[in-house]
């Protein structure tokens, strides 16, 4: 791969790369009032252009099985139901869908920005889908601007890599823009003379993601936008008497979710409060209740049942998504013996989630087999796995790369999972937007389970389209 035509950059060399870096605005938010450049590759990682124009070809039957899903709240809570009985935080978010739709304050404008998150897998030679992230999902800024670093590394230092390789290869996104227009054009058909908030935890690693987002917001469409917490929204945010949500004294169009995603992030009652007043409000929200539900682990794998699938998008279709589909199983009725023992025997070719986001949340390997202990045997375990999918690993070609975090570049085997942005604007009936929003790559080391670049295990990178 380009890695091993490096030898090694110099300490200088490297020292002025990272530099760069910062200059772009890849940087994570200040320790200690010290800042310091994102976790970055210091060379993209090639994939093969059909596989990857293949799965782009479809971002937008995606978007809309999505969508679809989303509408079919019902569905939803009947899916859900077992979840609930077990997971407090699902719980909560299915009541303040059903108070939200009693109240009636729905809004006809939806906003999908949603990522769709896959590995290329080694056996099949497909991107296989990880998951689909409804909320929250992260560095459409910050890889917009990666690609064009990784694209002056390949040609001013031309002559440490093979004469064929080619800068233009790097290939661009435009996931910024795309992010930023989706928000835009809600919030102009929501009307004008207001603000979007970007609901934001207290403390953000990832700051620069959302500030990119921030200036394109203002610099392109003169579009303020608040950074609020939920405690924020709690203390300072109420509903006119007509539902638009007030912050502040100020109007808001859009409020989009950087936080929420996670029963932490509600400590206490007043940040459930302030989710229940936007939920209940006129404002859009990136995403609704629904498309937050429809995001979770549970519902990927009920779309893995070809039978569900074919509800919402045509067969013929259908069959195309579902290729990138792994093998998904619920613990809704028992697991079969012979699954048991295939997990038992080969641990490691498992993953079990809860429905969580953010990462860190799972379990592989050992741990696999540690949470199915006594589960033929014991029906209280059987009821409590409720909670959980289970996934068959995906298994992508391990490749070198220069990883560098802090300032320290190391040379690495990597694995990569790609993340393919999706926008999808409505209004009422009417798709106003549904594109391919453009890509994200996450690049974690080998060894490593997981890839959050936010959670510390991996780095931002881009594709070499080959
Ligand atoms: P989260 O919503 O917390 O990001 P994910 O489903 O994306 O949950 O899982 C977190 C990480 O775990 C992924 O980014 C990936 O690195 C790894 N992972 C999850 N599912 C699989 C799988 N089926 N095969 C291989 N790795 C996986
Ligand atoms: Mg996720
Ligand atoms: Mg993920």
């Amino acid at each position: 791969m380009l890695a091993r035509q490096v030898k090694q950059f110099e300490n200088a060399e490297e020292q002025r790369l990272l530099a760069l870096a910062a200059a772009y605005g890849i940087e994570m938010s200040p320790e200690a009032n010290h800042y310091t450049h994102l976790p970055i590759s210091l060379l993209p990682t090639p994939f093969p252009a059909e596989q990857f124009n293949k799965l782009k070809d479809l971002s937008e039957e995606f978007n809309l099985l999505m969508y679809k899903v989303h509408l079919d709240r019902e569905w939803l809570y009947k899916v859900l139901e077992d979840i609930c009985r077990e997971d407090d935080y699902i719980r909560r978010l299915v009541e303040i869908s059903k108070t939200a739709h009693e109240i009636g304050n729905q809004q006809k404008i939806f906003l999908g920005l949603n990522r769709n998150d896959f590995m290329l897998d080694v056996p099949t030679n497909r991107f296989q889908q990880v998951e689909f992230n409804t909320m929250s999902a992260s560095f459409g800024g910050l890889s917009s601007k990666l690609y064009k670093l990784h694209r002056l590394i390949l040609s001013q230092y031309k002559s440490y890599f093979d004469p064929e390789v080619d800068p233009q290869k790097v290939l661009e996104t435009h996931s910024m823009n795309r992010l930023a227009e989706g928000l835009a054009t809600a919030s102009n058909l929501y009307g004008n003379n207001v603000s979007v908030i970007f609901l934001v935890l207290p403390f953000e690693m990832n700051y620069f993601d959302q500030t990119c987002l921030e200036i394109e917001l203002w610099e392109t469409y003169s579009i303020p936008v608040i950074r609020a917490t939920l405690s924020d929204v709690a203390t300072h945010g109420h509903k006119r008497e007509d539902g638009a949500l007030i912050y502040k004294d100020k109007e808001i169009s859009v409020v989009y979710f950087r936080a929420g995603y996670s029963p932490d992030h509600y400590p206490t009652e007043s940040e459930w409060q302030a989710r229940e007043l936007i939920d209940t409000s006129k404002a859009v929200k990136c995403p609704n209740i629904d498309y937050h539900l429809a995001g979770s682990k549970k519902i990927q794998q009920e779309l893995g049942k070809p039978e569900v699938l074919y509800k919402y998008v045509d067969p013929q279709i259908g069959v195309k998504l579902a290729d990138h589909f792994t093998d998904l199983w619920g613990f809704d009725s028992p697991l079969s013996q012979e699954l048991l023992a295939a997990i038992r025997s080969n641990p490691q070719d498992y993953v079990v989630k809860p429905q969580r986001e953010g990462g860190g949340n799972n379990f592989y390997g050992e741990g696999v087999v540690k949470i199915l202990e006594n589960y033929e045997n014991d029906q209280n375990i059987q009821e409590h796995m409720k909670q959980y999918i289970l996934m068959k690993r995906i298994n992508p070609e391990p490749k070198e790369n220069l990883l560098s975090r802090k300032g320290v570049v190391n040379r690495v085997q990597t694995l990569s999972e790609l993340g393919m942005f999706g926008v999808l604007v409505a209004n009422g009936e009417e798709i106003v937007t549904n594109v391919y929003g453009g890509y994200l790559l996450r690049t974690k080391s080998k060894d490593a389970n997981e890839g959050g670049v936010a959670a510390g295990y991996g780095v931002l990178d881009s594709i070499y389209l080959d």
